[in-house]
């Protein structure tokens, strides 16, 4: 089971209801943290959860909601002798940026932080893998996938054209592993499927462009942002936003099974409904995030 706890759901300006973007995704030794905005670290203690079990955190942009959490958990995680190397990803130019809002350069601390730019799949986990893609939100920013691996079975129609006999080659390639036939190498991912795969998708802060629906095609859970509603769509767009209309679109059309909707801005604070109803009316199984909020996948 994958778990996903809501640490913050709120826009630029956190409420009494809503703290600054952080979500935390719980695979088997792994605890990625998407975005850490200010007050993470008492989130993760008011969620009953220990901040030093972190492994990665993944910063979709630098706008100081999704990342004024960072300098606090760090230290935090220095006095709690956090051993491990606590590793950073995020957009082009974060690595700059944190270095000097972390004071990577002059404040020693008893462990190692690696910072990494990325795009395109970045990291793979024994049966998972983490993906990033380039959203539109005025500066670098990236969404992120989080796929786990399903069953790999074997691409019966390929494997006919190829001519390989069945036998111990094939339980080779069913295991991932490339394999050499009379002298001809057969690369195990172009014979194979994966079937049953879970797929958790984070688009958080961005305007609406192309690329978004292939990325978190066919996502069993979409996290997405959800600053605006319908009456404010051309503030959604001249901010570089989404509305809970088109979050409920892009659910729709990347045949998404489950959508989320975060980052909700303070003006909805008392009345979630209309927001809700709006994504609702395009794809049904949507709801809203709350504080503290737990889903499994
Ligand atoms: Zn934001
Ligand atoms: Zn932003």
């Amino acid at each position: 089971m994958v778990k996903i706890t809501f640490l913050g759901t709120s826009a630029q300006i956190p409420t009494v209801r809503r703290n600054h973007t952080a979500v935390l995704l719980t695979y088997e030794g792994e605890n990625i943290l998407i975005d850490c905005g200010e007050g993470t670290q008492r989130q993760f203690r008011k969620a009953r959860l220990n901040p030093c079990k972190v492994t990665r955190i993944l910063i979709t942009h630098r706008h100081g909601d999704h990342v004024f959490g960072l300098p606090g958990l760090i230290s935090t995680l220095d006095l709690s002798e956090y051993n491990k190397t606590l590793y950073i990803y995020g957009p082009k130019g974060i690595k700059r940026f944190l270095e000097s809002f972390l004071g990577l350069d002059y404040v020693k601390r008893n462990f190692e932080i690696k910072i990494e730019e990325v795009s395109g799949a970045f990291f793979e986990g024994k049966d998972f893998y983490l993906e990033a893609e380039k959203m539109e939100h005025g500066i670098p920013t990236n969404a992120y996938t989080f796929v786990k691996k399903g069953q790999r079975r074997i691409d019966r129609a390929k494997l006919k054209k190829s001519k390989l006999p069945s036998g111990p080659l094939l339980k080779k390639l069913k295991e991932g592993k490339d394999i050499t036939y009379e002298g001809k190498k057969y690369l195990a991912k172009n014979l194979t499927y994966s079937e049953g795969d879970k797929k958790i998708s984070f688009v958080i802060d961005t305007g609406m462009n192309k690329r978004i629906v292939p990325f978190v095609k066919d996502s069993d859970l979409l996290i997405c942002e959800s600053s605006f509603d319908e009456e404010m769509k051309e503030m959604a767009k001249e901010h570089l936003h989404l509305t809970a209309k088109q979050a409920g679109e892009i659910a729709k059309k990347s045949k998404s099974k489950k959508l989320i909707l975060t980052h909700i801005s303070q003006r909805y604070d008392k009345d979630i409904k209309g927001l809700l109803g709006e994504a609702k009316k395009v794809f049904k199984n949507s709801s809203v995030a709350e504080d503290f909020d737990k889903v499994e996948i």
